[in-house]
């Protein structure tokens, strides 16, 4: 059969027949998944984001294309070199987020973390808690999804823009000095200002608290929430949210209570002063000692990633943890970060996403 040539205005089932159902926006696909795989039958990232993106998708086949991804071993070719001499060439199993050779790269760079040393800022047995201060909150940064689309959210609103031009009269321009020549008139995608996203979010957050309480080391890790019934009602799955861990060089909070949850909770005022610099709902946690929440993050990474059999961690099951983990690989979303003194030389793991970004 040969269809004719289509002209503007040609609507796509006129060729392909139904292309709006789900898993059949392509009719000469045998396998809904063959939409995700390249021409030796590999999931490309690329591909899953344009089948996502354009609706074809929903979160399940998100998690079934984000499974076969991670599941599928990957090797590369690289090069050991000995002071500019090639040694030898070895295949290597290439890290995936979630897979095993991942886990274990993130297991070394967390390493860092008890190096931190330990600090006891109160005794969480202690039945009194008059005068207990600490340096140290867990802090969850919520959303509310009625004010951005999902993709919104994660990636944000993106401007063009072009590289050492400091005005917007093209007829003349005026050129920065520190722009180096070679580069001055490209073109570079970047985030609008006052972006919703929650990489910009976040940002403007931690610039206001650092700006209130001094200096702040920031451990922080983004997050989606999970799926919820079909109820008609507005839910945020799949939305990101912030959890992070921050510690006060510069400030002590007061203790005030333990809530029935069994949670460390400082006092009304100082809540409300952090919470008023986010515009979602924000949950903060008193930490009594620096090795506590390290190793929770440390077990909840882990965890994150795909390791089984990590017990006791609160708050995540593994199919909780493996939609964050599908929602930051299709978003490209670096998944956690350090900063402020001292941590941020040592550590900024994730992933910088380029061409060969299908293997993080
Ligand atoms: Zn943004
Ligand atoms: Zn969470």
């Amino acid at each position: 059969m040969s269809s004719p040539y289509p002209t503007p205005g040609t609507m796509l089932s006129e060729i392909y027949g139904d292309t709006t159902g789900r898993h059949r926006f392509d009719p000469y696909l045998a396998d809904w998944s063959d939409s995700l795989k390249d021409d030796r039958g590999r999931v490309r990232l690329h591909k899953a984001r344009c089948s996502f993106l354009q609706g074809s998708f929903d979160f399940g086949d998100l998690k079934k294309a984000y499974q076969m991804w991670v599941g599928l071993p990957e090797f590369g070719k690289i090069n050991v070199y000995q002071n500019g001499v090639l040694l030898e060439t070895i295949i290597s199993k290439l890290p995936k987020r979630g897979n095993d050779i991942y886990r274990w790269k993130l297991k070394k760079r967390l390493s860092f973390l008890e190096s931190l040393g330990d600090s006891h800022f109160f005794n969480p047995k202690d039945r009194n808690l008059h005068g207990a201060k600490t340096q140290m909150l867990f802090i969850t940064l919520t959303w509310d999804p009625t004010t951005c689309d999902l993709e919104t959210a994660w990636s944000g609103r993106k401007v063009d823009k072009i590289k050492g031009l400091l005005n917007s009269d093209p007829y003349n321009p005026i050129i920065s000095k520190r722009c180096k020549p070679e580069n001055v008139g490209d073109h570079y995608l970047a985030h609008a200002r006052g972006c919703p996203c929650v990489s910009c979010r976040w940002n403007r957050w931690v610039s206001a608290m650092r700006k209130n309480y001094g200096k702040i080391k920031v451990f922080r890790n983004f997050e989606a929430f999970g799926e919820s019934p079909d109820d008609n009602k507005v839910h945020a799955d799949g939305y990101p949210h912030v959890h992070a861990v921050l510690l006060f060089e510069d400030y002590e909070f007061p203790v005030s209570l333990r809530d029935r949850h069994k949670h460390f909770r400082i006092s009304r005022g100082e809540k409300d002063k952090i919470s008023n610099l986010w515009d979602f709902h924000v949950d903060i946690e008193a930490c009594y000692s620096v090795q506590g929440a390290m190793g929770y993050i440390k077990k909840y990474l882990l965890k994150t990633y795909g390791k089984p059999n990590v017990e006791n961690v609160p708050r995540i099951t593994s199919d909780k943890a493996e939609f964050t983990t599908s929602l930051l690989w299709l978003f490209r979303k670096q998944s956690f970060a350090v900063s402020g003194g001292g941590w941020s030389d040592l550590i900024t793991y994730g992933v910088t996403q380029t061409d060969i970004s299908d293997f993080c």
